[in-house]
Parts: structure tokens; C-alpha cells; sequence
């Protein structure tokens, strides 16, 4: 790309983190024009989220790329586990135990749950976002309707009724270029730029203050060779320091010789003076050697979502829409699943298929998700970071034995909530949807931690294995790239097929003779949508151009 250019483009992308590279992914797989601009030449080389979810895995396998992510990470064999401990080289207080991801790879149970509380061809995978970037940035590489603006950022943008224009600045030589687009979607994280354009707000709350996840926070990203040796337990992915004196969260990034120690800074401390060495001691408990490799001071205690996700051509999605503390790992799986909801729906209004007022539904879709979602990573947050600590907890007495397996119990409740959350990753659903042709009735309950299969039109497609020709499948892998006619009963199948023609809609039939898909998905047609999610669902009596106009605002 010349240092300063003019050009127009379909969807211009501003920024290139999850959000961003997932959106530019979408479109690009269906050949839509598209230009990502992002102001960092390189992936970032620091560790932040480190929670793939089942449903982000999911996405990352119809796009063919959950193998790759699932090789990064933690080596094959090293536990996933979390525990809690008093020191971390000290007294386990509880331990949660998790699949390694060669298990994973193999389908054994999540946790101590069983296999059937988990219904998905993806477990939820440990891998840093920052070992998962290149993968993302590699994949967009081929495609050839995808333009990567690295090292530019957009630094204004304006729109009217006919035109959409974002100023672009080269972050090397301060050249201004423009580009002009149809639509924009702002990916460029907390601080967005274009949400502020578009003077849009967040609401929610802001700094709310916890003993720990509730303040200014410091990562200390560093190497060392005997660390496990000096923790002296079943390695574990994450280990929790509770005791009265320093708190922490150490979290091993490869499973060899690399972690990530998070801490948050007491009353008078700044992320420059703090003696954070000091800090990981006291929470370790032993020394161990140690060489940093970077730091970086982040703020939790957001729980925000903007007041709206669209403005006339511009969507915004992942942080520049809502902002979390990191419990529960929601931040990046819910900008992944703002983005996998967006580019369909560009991408079929762009290509003729669908009307503009399809744009409408990201907003109605994605931001009741972005409260559901915030506000249980924030009910999290209270419930790890305002536990009470004995100043006992750690002597050798029998009282604080006791104290130690009340504390222990808790925290057992505590980590299910959080991390054995079938519920929360697969069971969401767009109740209230424009684009889906509704039920009446009730839905199952949204609870995080159980999840209900349902194939009500709105919920995610429920997941089986099918036996094809005698080898193990997933459902998921037969749907099609776009829009996907399940049929049990086969007798219409000509005639969805030509109303889609008409509409230049791209629709995949996918006949199944199959017993207990059937029962799963209650009915004889099933239309699923890009996104895994269920449009409608009926019989050979429904009107085929009708369901693919409501589906798709045509
Ligand atoms: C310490 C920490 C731990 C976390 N742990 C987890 C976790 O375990 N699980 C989880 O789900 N989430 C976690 N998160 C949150 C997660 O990192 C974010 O939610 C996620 O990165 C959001 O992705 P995004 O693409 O929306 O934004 P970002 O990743 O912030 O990407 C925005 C991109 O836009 C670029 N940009 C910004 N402005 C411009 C501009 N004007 N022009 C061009 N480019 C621009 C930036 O350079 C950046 O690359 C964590 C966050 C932190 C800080």
C-alpha cells in the first residue's frame, strides 16, 4: 500500500484485533471488498485474553482454523486446571480440574461435569490472544477481497446519507490519505475513535473498586525455569494466590518456561513504583528466578456497553462496544461473536440478497447479549474479588484448617460458576429478533451454568454427532457457509431451492434422515442461518420466498 492513496472500498474496518480480523474474515471468505486498518505494524506481544470459549472455537472451525488455534497454548499433555491456593507454592485451598487440550481434542469431559453438559465438537480452549492474532492475520492474508492497513490509523471519520468518509494517517510519516466506504464498523477497542465520532455513549458502571479484579492492575509477563519446580504441585493453567497479604493470579502462557502474573495495585502505588517482584514473593511464597520480558498496567471494574451498537453505515463491535473485567473470559469471545453476527448479514445486504433494514438487527441481536454477557463477567468479578480472607488462613493450627476448607468450599462454588459455564457459552440465544421467525412459548431458562439443547428459531443450532458412512461427524460441519435448509422431511426441497435462486439467496439443502437429529430439532425443516443460529423451523406446508424475506428482510 502507497503511503498515501485515495480509494473506496465496500466495509472499512478500523482496527485489528479480534473484532476486527474476525469481521474482515467473514467478509472476505464471501469475497466482499474490505479494508482493515490497524495502527499496529505486528500482532501485540503480550499476553491478554487467554480464554477461548467453546462457541469462539466453534466460529474458528467453520472457518476452518480451530486446529491451528488449538496447537497454540499450553503444550498438549499440561493440565488445564485452575487452583486455588493459599501461597501458590503453599496449601491448595481447591482445584478445578480441566481437560488438556490434546484431551480436548478428543472430546473427554470439561471438568467434572461429563461429557453431555458440554454438547459442542469445540471444548473451550486455553490459548493466549496474542498467539491466536497471527493466526487470524495469516488466514486474511489469502484472501484476496481483503486489503490490510497495518501501521495506518484512522483518525476521523464522517458520514451523511450518500457518503462515508474515514481520514487515515500513515503512523510512520504522518501522510493523510481517505477512503471512502459503505459501510464502517468500528473495532478499535475501548477507546474507540468511532464510537466517539458517532458521539455515541457508554453506559454501565465504571472503577468499581474490589480487593482484587476492582482497581488499577499491573501484568508482569516474564520467564522462568524453576517456577513449577518451586510451586511443587499438578501444574495447573491458572493458580490464585488467596491470602490477607498480596493476591495475585500467576497464569502459565506455554506450559514450559513463560507466565503471566497479574496484581493489583495497593492504595499509593503506580504500575512504575511498585515493587511488583516484591509482590509475586509474597504470593508465591518461595523465590524462583525470574526474567521479565514486559509489564503493563490495565484497568478492572468496567462493566459497559455502549448505548447503541449502529449509527446510520457505522456498527461498532468487540471492546469499542462494551467493556469488561476480564472474569469469565468474555471480552474477546463476545467481540468474536459481535463480529461473526455482522460480516453475514454485511455480506448478504452487500451481495444483493438482502435488505439494508437486515442491518438493523445487529443492534437488536448483539447488544441485549453485550448486558447478559457484561454483567455476568461483573458478578464474577464480586464473587472472586470481595471474598473474604481470614488473616489466619495460613497458619498451621486446626482452627485454620477449618478456615481453610470453609474458604476451599467456596471458592470450589466459585470456579464452576465461572469456568463450568455451558449456559452462559452456548445457550445464548436472540429472543426478540427481527430477523427470526418467532415461537410462542417459553424458552428454556438462561442459565450459565446448565445449558438446554433448544432449536427454537433464535437459539444457537444445538450440536450432535452424526454417524455419516460409519465415521464420527458434527452436524455443524455438514451446514453450508451461508444460510442451510436442514430437512427430515425431503418433499419441498425443490422448491426452497428455487426461491433462493430467486433471491440470489446462497442456500445449502441438507437432507437428513436421522432419528435423533430429528428429535433435537422438533420439526421437518430447520433453517439455519449463517451464524449457527436457527431462523425458522416448520414443515413442507410453509411458504419458502416468504420465511427466506422475513429471514433476511429481502
Ligand atoms: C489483562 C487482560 C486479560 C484479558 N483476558 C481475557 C480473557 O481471558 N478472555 C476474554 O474473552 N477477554 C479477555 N480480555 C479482554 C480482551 O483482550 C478484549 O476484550 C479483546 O481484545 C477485544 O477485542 P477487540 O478486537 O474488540 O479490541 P482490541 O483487541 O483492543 O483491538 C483493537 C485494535 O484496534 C486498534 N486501533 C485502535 N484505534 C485505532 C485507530 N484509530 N486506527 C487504527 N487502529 C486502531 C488497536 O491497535 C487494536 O489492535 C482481557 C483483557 C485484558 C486487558
Amino acid at each position: 500500500m502507497p503511503e498515501s492513496f485515495n480509494c473506496s472500498t465496500d466495509v472499512a474496518i478500523v482496527g485489528g484485533g479480534p473484532a476486527g480480523l474476525m469481521l474482515a474474515i467473514e467478509l472476505g471468505c464471501r469475497g466482499i471488498p474490505c479494508v482493515l486498518i490497524e495502527e499496529n505494524l505486528n500482532a501485540p506481544a503480550f499476553p491478554k485474553a487467554n480464554a477461548t470459549s467453546a462457541r469462539t472455537m466453534e466460529h474458528y472451525r467453520r472457518r476452518g482454523l480451530s486446529v491451528a488455534m488449538r496447537a497454540t497454548g499450553l503444550v498438549a499433555d499440561h493440565p488445564q486446571d485452575i487452583v486455588y491456593c493459599t501461597r501458590l507454592s503453599g496449601r491448595e485451598l481447591t482445584r478445578f480440574t480441566m481437560p488438556s487440550r490434546a484431551e480436548a481434542l478428543h472430546q473427554t469431559s470439561f471438568g467434572d461435569y461429563g461429557e453431555d453438559a458440554w454438547p459442542t465438537p469445540e471444548l473451550p480452549h486455553r490459548g493466549n490472544q496474542m498467539l491466536m492474532e497471527p493466526i487470524l492475520r495469516a488466514h486474511l492474508a489469502t484472501m484476496p477481497s481483503v486489503k490490510l492497513m497495518l501501521g495506518y490509523r484512522a483518525t476521523a471519520l464522517s458520514q451523511n446519507d450518500t457518503k462515508l468518509s474515514l481520514e487515515i494517517t500513515n503512523t510512520q510519516t504522518q501522510e493523510v490519505s481517505h477512503l471512502t466506504a459503505r459501510y464502517a464498523v468500528g473495532c478499535d477497542g475501548p477507546r474507540s475513535m468511532v464510537r466517539k465520532s458517532l458521539g455515541i455513549k457508554f453506559g454501565g458502571v465504571s472503577e468499581e473498586s474490589r480487593d482484587f479484579f476492582g482497581g488499577q492492575m499491573l501484568s508482569v509477563y516474564f520467564k522462568s525455569k524453576n517456577l513449577y519446580d518451586v510451586l511443587g504441585k499438578k501444574k495447573a493453567w491458572q493458580y490464585w494466590a488467596i491470602n490477607p497479604v498480596q493476591r495475585g493470579l500467576l497464569m502459565a502462557i506455554n506450559g514450559i518456561d513463560s507466565f503471566l502474573f497479574g496484581l493489583q495495585l495497593k492504595p499509593g502505588q503506580t504500575a512504575e513504583t511498585v515493587d511488583y517482584q516484591a509482590a509475586m514473593l509474597a504470593a508465591i511464597g518461595k523465590s524462583f528466578d525470574f526474567a521479565l520480558i514486559a509489564k503493563a498496567p490495565w484497568n478492572a471494574g468496567f462493566t459497559l456497553v455502549a448505548e447503541k451498537m449502529s449509527k446510520g453505515r457505522v456498527f461498532l463491535a468487540g471492546d469499542a462496544a462494551h467493556l469488561f473485567t476480564p472474569t469469565s473470559g468474555m471480552g474477546y469471545n463476545t467481540s468474536v461473536d459481535d463480529a461473526v453476527n455482522l460480516g453475514w448479514k454485511l455480506a448478504a445486504v452487500l451481495q444483493g440478497c438482502a435488505g439494508e433494514a437486515l442491518l438493523d438487527s445487529y443492534d437488536a441481536e448483539r447488544r441485549p447479549i453485550a448486558h447478559r454477557n457484561t454483567a455476568y463477567a461483573r458478578s464474577m468479578a464480586d464473587s472472586i474479588g470481595l471474598i473474604k480472607i481470614a488473616p489466619t488462613v495460613d497458619d498451621d493450627d486446626v482452627d485454620a484448617a477449618h478456615i481453610r476448607a470453609d474458604l476451599g468450599a467456596a471458592l470450589a462454588v466459585h470456579v464452576r460458576r465461572e469456568f463450568n459455564a455451558p449456559g452462559l457459552h452456548l445457550g445464548l440465544r436472540y429472543e426478540d429478533s427481527p430477523i427470526i421467525a418467532s415461537e410462542s412459548g417459553a424458552w428454556p431458562a438462561d442459565l450459565p451454568g446448565e445449558y438446554f439443547p433448544s432449536a427454537r428459531p433464535g437459539a444457537r443450532a444445538p450440536h450432535i454427532w452424526l454417524d455419516i458412512d460409519g465415521k464420527k461427524t458434527a452436524l455443524f460441519d455438514l451446514f453450508g457457509r451461508d444460510f442451510t435448509l436442514l430437512t427430515f422431511n425431503h418433499s419441498a426441497n425443490k422448491e426452497w431451492l428455487q426461491a433462493a435462486q430467486d433471491m440470489g439467496l446462497p442456500l445449502v439443502i441438507l437432507p437428513l434422515d436421522d432419528n435423533k437429529a430429528r428429535d433435537l430439532y422438533d420439526a421437518d425443516l430447520v433453517l439455519v442461518r449463517p451464524d449457527h443460529h436457527i431462523a425458522w423451523r416448520g414443515d413442507v406446508t410453509a411458504h419458502p420466498a416468504a420465511v427466506l424475506a422475513l429471514v433476511t428482510r429481502f
